[in-house]
């Protein structure tokens, strides 16, 4: 946990969606963080399959990012 960090203290226990988002695109300015336009380095080639890309996901395929899962005791968020 970073010095920046004062609203939990170590060893708190916190939920953490498994959306990975940055805050600064389009998107996310307008809160809807799932669709996030940066966290999903495969975003591009999902939007060909799907027909829109969504954000990063902790835990799921390559098709979200190829996070490694986000149901673990530790997570270092990027
Ligand atoms: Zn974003």
């Amino acid at each position: 946990m970073g010095k920046a960090h004062s609203k939990f203290r170590i060893g708190e226990r916190v939920v953490v969606p498994f959306t990975i988002s940055c805050g600064e695109c389009r998107m996310c300015k307008l809160e809807l963080f799932s669709l996030c336009e940066r966290s999903n380095p495969a975003g591009a080639k999902q939007a060909e399959q799907m027909g829109y890309p969504t954000a990063g996901l902790f835990g799921y395929s390559h098709m979200y990012g190829g996070f490694s899962g986000g149901q673990a005791e530790f997570l270092r968020v990027p």
